[in-house]
């Protein structure tokens, strides 16, 4: 045993001994940010981390919104963890028709998401929470219709830890969710994202993020290409069908992907489910609250879960440590945490379902049209000239006076230059 091993089975004693107040169980962005919070209002606050190092292994194209961050107080970054900033996207139809729209300043960012868990760990540990790495938790102890703390396997023993609250972050897997009486998310609105390094790109643009929308491709979703500082790019797609046979394809056959890709080198390919569907109906019950892609806290438009995770993990710690002074941890009480996140969320995740919705049924025939459509009419320069970029779904109330379909993509763009992916 090596003296980090002692280390942790020593603080696994301690916790049996002195009951945290909170678990957290996942140290994705999401779990690493509720830990702050919960730590910055005084919580004690454990978070078990499954893999031996935070953010390890990567997923995510970590595509976000500097406006979102900034909100948050957490921009700007570390200039290690920013990998490039972007005022400029092209989105391209199947027969590479490009539609740009260029900003006055960037206003995205693509963070490398190792580093930015880790950066979110720290941030926490500082302020107090406990991190138990390689430690898996493996159910939850419930008893009389309460979450009571979580059972986590270690040395192939199991050990029971009793707190006040359990937060699920277990991502989009949402293992302990299952046995909970809460539903889980929709199967059927979830698409197979992969997502990888390249090396070598051609003809592309530093301060500009690719998109490239149209089923024959990516069917259900998009594939992107984004630049990176240091000249390589990330590059990847979602899809409901074969997201390796997808990749291949846009990779081989799409005018523009296959053009910018010929000579690159690509590596670190991974997969990984993005949930669509919208928030799961019920995301609190006794003594439990669920955040982040466990409860499906992702934007059915762009899939960006980052930042729609992170704000519920605020409001889920503001509930617990009010739930805590207050001594009442009851679904009664927990019910605020949704009802806060719903007072942010509901209108744009519903607007966003429907716009997912029209973009799933709609032919890449039609796509092109509105592409062009809206290319005639000058709206590249409108959104350009737009100042300030909100996350709003209101904004799409005023451009729903054009065709359905224009509208549709338009407020596509609109979330894409203002979150995402
Ligand atoms: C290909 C792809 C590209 C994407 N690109 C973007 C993007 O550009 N921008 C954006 O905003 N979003 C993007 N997303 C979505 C984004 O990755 C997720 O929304 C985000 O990672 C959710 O954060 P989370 O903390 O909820 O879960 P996760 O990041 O999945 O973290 C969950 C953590 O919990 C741990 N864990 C799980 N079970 C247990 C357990 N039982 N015990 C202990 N630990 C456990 C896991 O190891 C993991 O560390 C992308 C997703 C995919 C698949």
């Amino acid at each position: 045993m090596n003296s980090s091993d002692r280390k942790t089975k020593a603080y696994h004693v301690l916790l049996m001994k002195h009951k945290p107040e909170a678990l957290v169980i996942g140290a994705g962005p999401a779990g690493s940010y509720a830990a702050l919070n919960l730590a910055k209002l005084g919580v004690p606050t454990t978070v078990f981390e499954e893999h031996p190092e935070i953010g390890v292994p990567s997923h995510c194209a970590g595509h976000l919104s500097i406006r979102s961050l900034g909100k948050m107080g957490l921009y700007p970054l570390p200039y290690h963890i920013v990998e490039n900033e972007f005022s400029k996207a092209n989105f391209y139809s199947p027969t590479g028709f490009r539609f740009s729209v260029h900003l006055k300043q960037p206003v995205t960012c693509t963070v490398n998401r190792t580093l930015f868990d880790k950066f979110l760990a720290e941030k926490a540990e500082a302020a107090g929470a406990r991190f138990l790495l390689n430690t898996r938790v493996k159910s939850l102890i419930l008893d009389e219709g309460f979450v009571r703390g979580v059972r986590i396997k270690e040395d192939e023993e199991t050990r029971e830890i009793f707190s006040k609250t359990v937060v699920d972050a277990e991502g989009i897997s949402s293992r302990v969710l299952r046995e909970t009486s809460l539903s889980t998310l929709k199967t059927s609105s979830v698409v197979y994202g992969v997502e990888a390094d390249a090396e070598n790109v051609r003809n592309v643009e530093h301060d500009a993020v690719e998109v490239f929308l149209g089923k024959a491709y990516a069917s259900g979703f998009y594939g992107w290409l984004i630049p990176r500082r240091d000249g390589t790019a990330k590059v990847g797609l979602a899809t409901t069908g074969n997201p390796k046979e997808s990749f291949q394809k846009l990779k081989d056959k799409h005018p523009v992907a296959s053009e910018q890709l010929s000579t690159a080198k690509i590596t670190n390919l991974s997969f990984h489910p993005i949930s669509l569907g919208g928030p799961i109906s019920q995301t609190y019950t006794n003594g439990f609250l669920a955040v982040g892609d466990a409860a499906s806290q992702v934007k059915p438009t762009t899939g960006g879960g980052v930042v729609f995770g992170m704000t519920c993990a605020k409001i889920a710690a503001e509930i617990v440590y009010n739930a805590i002074q207050k001594n009442d941890l009851s679904e009664n009480f927990l019910r605020l945490y949704q009802k806060r996140c719903e007072e942010i969320w509901s209108f744009d995740v519903k607007v966003m379902l429907r716009i997912r919705k029209t973009l799933n049924t709609i032919s890449d025939k039609k796509i092109e049209k509105a592409m062009r459509f809206c290319s005639r009419i000058g709206l590249d320069k409108t959104l350009g000239n737009i100042e300030e970029i909100d996350f709003q779904g209101q904004t799409f109330l005023k451009v729903l006076k054009k065709p359905a379909i224009v509208a549709v993509f338009a407020y596509f763009v609109l979330l894409y230059l203002s979150a995402n992916p």
